[in-house]
């Protein structure tokens, strides 16, 4: 493998020019604003597009198979934009490289370096084509990694850990990224006063089970210990935690979501409602069961926010397994949901079962759910008509600079919905980076208002 090389005006080399594609979920965002800051302070300049760069790095995701298909498009199109420069350097990395390298290699040839999720922090020598050494372990960032935040100013993600313990029937995650490791309780809080001190008020905690936090460290309670340290963080406004483990939510969890800086927002993946297929997922709790968790959450914490997110078409759901779920979702009456079609994946336990459900058919199921909760989201957000709510501020809308767009603490950044508003006559900008507006307008998703000055 060969460095590019470029002249520059006056002799001088020009640093090399790095575009990365971040594909797939909020923590492997993380990973590349953890590579972009790294490959920044080794001397590379920073480029948004792809077009411009003389090395496209292409962050992977190799979750299921429509990820999969994504990440290939991906690689696809920048190996086309190599074919007209040859100088171009790609690189492919994270999940899905680690999952297949040989299959991925086999396919696009003309990728120039490879690295899996266990090097990141090595990203400029890999980059440059130099021997790459240390042991292959988990990569855990820490405070001290250099990170180019690319969210907008005011929130931030904060990821607290690599990988996962638990053996869910269905998800390759355990065998990608290995067991679960926390990163210090003390590391984690350096970086959100870091954050806080650069103006970020919401901090959203993220890794493949939150509440398994610190376990691994014999920390008992991991989450609610590191919640409790960051509410006293000054400058934070909001904290969040997403990705809970339907059995993982405590008592003492429920208490300290009582402090006024927690959003009161729960993410809850519960895959199903049926008894046989929960136990064949290996999952924690039936819908009976977590119906009975809703009820204690939404009495503990009045207007609480809930999302969750499903698995349709999972061997062996039948038509009795479907219509249990279409009454679960409209019995729990989610604030958001999304919903999966089952893909078997190579070494997980659901792999051998037989793929009972025809692909048209996952489809259809997912597209039933949805509409179900099309309109419970309808209905919820009609709710907030008339009401004034704290919203913090991402950005202007695109293409209409009169109307801000943000979120309330109910709304969980990228995956759920954003409320969209103007200012009074005669403003030109909003006040401060979280404000009070009052909701004029509400569809499924998204919600409108007008500021309140
Ligand atoms: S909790 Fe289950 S679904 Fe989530 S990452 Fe771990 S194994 Fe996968």
């Amino acid at each position: 493998m060969t460095r590019p090389t470029r002249g520059a005006p006056g002799g001088r080399r020009a640093a090399e020019k790095i575009a990365l594609i971040s594909l797939g979920c909020a923590k492997n965002l993380v990973d590349s604003e953890v590579m972009l800051g790294t490959l920044k302070k080794s001397g590379f300049v920073i480029v948004t597009r792809a077009e411009d760069a003389d090395v496209v790095i292409v962050n992977t995701c190799g979750f299921i198979g429509p990820a999969r298909m994504e990440a290939e498009e991906t690689l696809g199109t920048v190996l086309r934009l190599k074919e007209k420069d040859p100088r171009k350097k790609i690189v492919a990395a994270g999940c899905y490289v680690e999952r297949d390298r040989p299959g991925l290699q086999k396919k696009f040839p003309g990728v120039d370096a490879w690295t899996g999720v266990r090097s990141f922090d090595r990203i400029a020598a890999i980059v440059r084509g130099q021997p790459v050494s240390g042991p292959d372990r988990t990569f855990l960032y820490s405070d001290a990694s250099p990170r180019l935040v690319s969210t907008p100013g005011t929130w931030a993600y904060v990821k607290v850990s690599e990988g996962c313990s638990h053996s869910c029937g269905f998800c390759a995650i355990p065998l990608i990224k290995g067991p679960y490791v926390s990163r210090s309780l003390a590391s984690i809080v350096r970086e959100v006063r870091t954050l806080a001190g650069l103006g970020v008020k919401e901090i959203d905690l993220i890794s493949h089970d939150t509440t398994w936090f610190g376990r691994d460290r014999g920390l008992r309670d991991g989450l609610v210990k590191l919640l409790e340290r960051l509410v006293r963080v000054e400058g934070v406004a909001w904290v969040r935690f997403l990705y809970g483990y339907p059995g993982e939510i405590t008592e003492p969890l429920l208490e300290i979501m009582a402090d006024p800086k927690i959003c009161r927002y729960f993410d809850i993946p519960f895959q199903h409602s049926d008894p046989g297929l929960i136990k064949a997922m290996k999952r924690g709790l039936d819908g009976v069961r977590a119906l009975r968790l809703l009820d204690r959450i939404r009495a503990k914490l009045p207007g609480a926010a809930v999302r969750t997110s499903l698995i349709v078409g999972f061997p062996g759901e039948g038509r009795r397994e479907f219509a249990g779920l279409r009454n679960f979702v409209r019995t729990a009456r989610f604030d958001h949901l999304g919903v999966f079609t089952y893909s078997p994946e190579r070494g997980t336990a659901a792999f051998g079962r037989t793929d009972t459900v025809e692909a048209a058919e996952k489809e259809r199921r997912r597209g039933e759910i949805m509409d179900i909760q099309a309109n419970l989201s309808l209905e919820r957000n009609r709710g907030y008509l008339g009401r004034q709510v704290e919203v913090i501020v991402e950005c202007r809308e695109t293409g209409d600079s009169s109307l801000w767009v943000g979120r309330g603490r109910f709304q969980a950044p990228e995956v759920d919905g954003v409320i969209r508003f103007d200012l009074p006559a005669g403003m030109t900008a909003h006040p401060s980076p979280i404000v009070r507006v009052e909701i004029t307008a509400a569809g499924a998703y998204d919600l409108e208002g007008r500021l309140v000055p």
